[in-house]
């Protein structure tokens, strides 16, 4: 898959409707936004677009959308908010079809550095059905160019995120990716084709069966894979190990045995924790007291369950950080949202805010740990899409990255 695509800082849009795929989907409380980081984020892009004489017209998912059109997953708030931000109205199209009559007639009207909001795009049912063909030809009808700056669905083959790009082609249009989207390529994408060296990748959280084909796509790219959280008691059953009660996937053995050897064939590292914080029982409520003992790998009794990763590979982990000058980190090493279990997690965290490293956080887990612990200003990236930025670190094609034009 290319990388190397075209922006807005590579179209004349002076004139031209611009469809714009937003990521609006923000958390609502009563009809507030609570969280309006993804707001914030749209903006320079938007921007851009209006200062270009651009008439931008935006779209968005917003939520699941499980039960059909209904007013508590309407974007309406967000045309308000981003008005205020923009500091100025921005036309929200209420219709549930999202496209049709008063998306047409809103776009007719608009002038240039205009911008119009429209419904949210799940109300249509068509994001992925077979439907989606015909709400696809819909949108590029209301545009002449399309920016793609929705990274966290850039997974998702739908309607507005690549669906819609075949038929701006079509009438000679351009489809390219936005700020948001721009950023993400450049780290998760470019990082991981092209590091500068050492390289080293940490992956950690619950299970090995998510992240397989991470594991392995990571193994050919990195020079150290660090593992760590639940995941990690699988790989030590396959060494021989006792475990405990820890979570493990007895049906991946076999596959971390492969890792193991594959590893050792390409010469990389694969660093295991050489200690662990055990637990007698799971808490419950997750942040309540816990019996917090550590063991050696070694041993590990049988009555108890590994929760995170000792001090010992604490020290391991950040050891293998300082050298590094590339390091993506994805999932937590242990039960962060325990306090008395966040101890491994909070020591990656620590170790990536000093280096001097590139550091590329994927979503989730990792990057809320980060934003949490408040060292997010220290690392190079934290990606704004978990399911998106696992598959960019698989080596998949992005649907929503593939369909940009080309520079
Ligand atoms: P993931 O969604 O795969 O990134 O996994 C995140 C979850 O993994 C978090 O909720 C952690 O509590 C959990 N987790 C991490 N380490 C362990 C462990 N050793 N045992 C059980 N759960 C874990």
């Amino acid at each position: 898959m290319s990388l190397n695509k075209k922006s807005v800082d590579d179209i004349n849009v002076k004139g031209r409707r611009v469809l714009v795929r937003c990521d609006f989907n923000v958390p609502l409380k009563g009809g507030e936004i609570t969280d309006e980081t993804r707001i914030t984020a749209a903006l320079p892009t938007i921007q851009k677009l209006m200062n270009d004489g651009g008439k931008v017209i935006l779209c968005s998912h917003l939520g699941k959308v499980k039960n059909g059109p209904n007013e508590g997953e309407s974007l309406a708030p967000v045309a308000k908010r981003l008005s205020e931000k923009l500091g100025k109205e921005v036309t929200f199209v209420a219709d549930y079809h999202v496209t049709g009559e008063e998306a047409t007639a809103a776009v007719a009207a608009m002038k240039e550095g205009d911008v119009v909001l429209l419904q949210n795009t799940r109300f249509r049912g068509a994001e992925e059905t077979k439907n989606g063909e015909e709400f696809s030809k819909e949108l590029a009808e209301l545009a002449d160019d399309y920016v793609c700056d929705a990274f966290g669905s850039s997974h998702r083959a739908h309607a507005s995120v690549a669906g819609v790009t075949k038929y701006i082609t079509e009438k000679g249009g351009s489809n390219v990716v936005g700020y948001l989207m721009q950023k993400e390529i450049d780290f998760l994408g470019n990082a991981v084709e092209n590091p500068v060296r050492p390289f080293v990748a940490i992956l950690g959280g619950a299970k090995v069966a998510d992240k397989l084909n991470v594991i392995s796509n990571l193994l050919e790219k990195c020079d150290t894979l660090i593992i760590g959280g639940g995941m990690a008691y699988t790989f030590l059953k396959a060494k021989g190990y006792e475990i405990g009660l820890s979570l493990v996937d007895d049906t991946k053995i076999d596959y971390c045995k492969e890792m193991m050897e594959k590893a050792e064939q390409l010469g990389k590292k694969l660093l295991l924790p050489v200690d662990s914080v055990t637990i007698k029982e799971f808490p419950n409520p997750i942040d309540a007291p816990v019996d917090a003992e550590v063991y050696e790998v070694a041993n590990m009794p049988a009555d108890r369950e590994g929760c995170d990763i000792g001090p010992k590979t604490r020290e391991l982990y950040a050891e293998a950080v300082k050298t590094a000058k590339t390091v993506v980190w994805n999932g937590p090493m242990g039960v962060f949202e325990n306090p008395t279990l966040a101890k491994g997690t909070i020591a990656v965290a620590e170790a990536l805010a000093e280096t001097d490293a590139t550091t590329i956080i994927g979503g989730g887990d990792s990057a809320a740990a980060v934003n949490q612990l408040g060292f997010a200003d220290k690392m190079s990236h934290i990606s704004t899409g978990g399911g998106a930025s696992l598959e960019f670190l698989e080596g998949k094609e992005l649907p929503g990255v593939v369909v940009a034009d080309d520079k």
